[in-house]
């Protein structure tokens, strides 16, 4: 048996691109995945309490593009979830993004209008141009006593360096707000997958084109398998034996607690803001899920530099190296290199979803 594509990686990039060749195009795919699971970073399944959780951390779905919602709507109804976050900062509690609540609890005041708001940012911010750190494109809103606050210190922990190294697409995701809109995301569409990630997942790969074989490293097979296209969602530098050198990825580590209580947290997230703390931020995944339950599962993360390859760290220096791996991709026209690992890109979801379905209408 030939296969007309061999796809390196179960994730949405992978998944997404195997059920775009097999029902658009009626090609025989296999999927290789070295995990014991389909769905990536994005795999959820019931913990031994019977609470549905985020084996990778918190995953909230959000976008703008209505064509990835319609796309992911073949394969999953939604529950409208508008994900909620608190940071934690001198023991009190403060609505992140940074929002007029947070304002006046942070500085005792009564702004009222979203003028005062504006004039208030106004009166704290530094002007930087051009904007070219996480730390500029903050100071440059909110001034540096804010940034100090809830930007420094969380990002100094999350990525293991400054915010001043960082790329400003980093803390940039993160919006700034002069009225009281404690949403994390703007985005037009937010909902989570009502029956999960994974179920959604097993949906995509439900076709007689598809094959999926888990617990196997591709290069275990390569030599074993007949195939005549490769796409590769896997990290970039591995698939050439780091040969430039390796291409740093942050990990994490998570620590799962169940608690005999129907809630833990006021919210979805807790971000700890302080070095004090030694971890990140804390899920509660019940508010994620909307499950009901009389126990309650929460994740700690911790970040680190070794482990599993979660995010690409997006600084001037990783760039360069990024680069010179690109060349190589582009130099080899029977694989496709796919994907938030395979394109060393700070993508949520939907850009995964989005990126996989042009990739498929251009390349394929
Ligand atoms: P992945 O999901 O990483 O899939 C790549 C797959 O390739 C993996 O399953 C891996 O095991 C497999 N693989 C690698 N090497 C090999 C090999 N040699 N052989 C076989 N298989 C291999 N996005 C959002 O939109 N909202 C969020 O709230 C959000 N939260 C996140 C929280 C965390 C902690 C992390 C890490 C990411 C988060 N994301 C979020 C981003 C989201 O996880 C990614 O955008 C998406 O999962 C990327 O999909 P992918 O298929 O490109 O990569
Ligand atoms: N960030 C921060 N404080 C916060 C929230 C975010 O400093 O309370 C910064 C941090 O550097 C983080 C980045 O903004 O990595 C992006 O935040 P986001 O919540 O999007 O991170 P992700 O969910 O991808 O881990």
């Amino acid at each position: 048996m030939i296969y007309d594509f061999l796809i390196i990686g179960a994730g949405f990039s992978g998944a997404v691109m195997a059920e775009r060749i097999a029902s658009q195009l009626d090609k025989k795919v296999l999927i290789v995945e070295k995990r014991n699971h389909i769905a990536g970073n994005a795999y959820d399944e019931y913990d031994e309490y019977g609470i549905l959780i985020h084996r990778y951390g918190p995953h909230i779905f959000h976008t703008n593009s209505k064509d990835v919602f319609e796309y992911l709507s073949h394969f999953t109804e939604w529950r409208f979830y508008e994900h909620k976050v608190l940071a934690f900062h001198n023991n009190i509690y403060y609505p992140i993004p940074i929002n007029r609540l947070t304002i006046n609890k942070l500085y005792n005041l009564n702004l009222k209008s979203e003028d005062e708001v504006e004039k208030f940012f106004e009166s704290k911010k530094e002007n930087r141009f051009p904007i070219l750190t996480s730390e500029d494109i903050v100071v440059n809103q909110v001034g540096y006593e804010l940034f100090e606050k809830f930007y420094k210190n969380y990002t100094k922990k999350q990525w293991g360096i400054e915010p001043k190294e960082l790329s400003p697409l980093v803390c940039g995701r993160v919006p700034t707000r002069t009225n009281d809109d404690c949403r994390y995301f703007s985005d037009k569409y937010q909902f989570m997958p009502k029956d999960g990630y994974t179920k959604m997942f097993e949906k995509i790969l439900k076709h007689k084109n598809i094959e999926v074989i888990l617990n196997t490293d591709y290069k275990s097979i390569l030599d074993s398998v007949k195939f005549n296209k490769m796409i590769y969602t896997g990290p970039m530098d591995e698939f050439f034996d780091y040969s430039f050198g390796k291409l740093p990825y942050r990990s994490l580590l998570f620590e799962f607690e169940n608690h005999d209580t129907e809630f833990l947290q006021s919210s979805g997230n807790l971000n700890y803001s302080d070095l004090s703390v030694d971890f990140t931020r804390v899920t509660e995944y019940k508010y994620l899920t909307g499950q009901i339950a009389s126990s309650t599962t929460v994740s700690k993360e911790f970040s680190t530099s070794e482990g599993d390859p979660f995010y690409p760290i997006p600084t001037e220096e990783n760039k360069k190296l990024y680069r010179i791996y690109k060349n190589e991709t582009d130099k080899l026209k029977s694989i496709i290199f796919c994907g938030r690992l395979a394109e060393y890109q700070y993508f949520n979801m939907d850009q995964v979803v989005a990126n996989t379905l042009k990739i498929f209408r251009n390349k394929i």
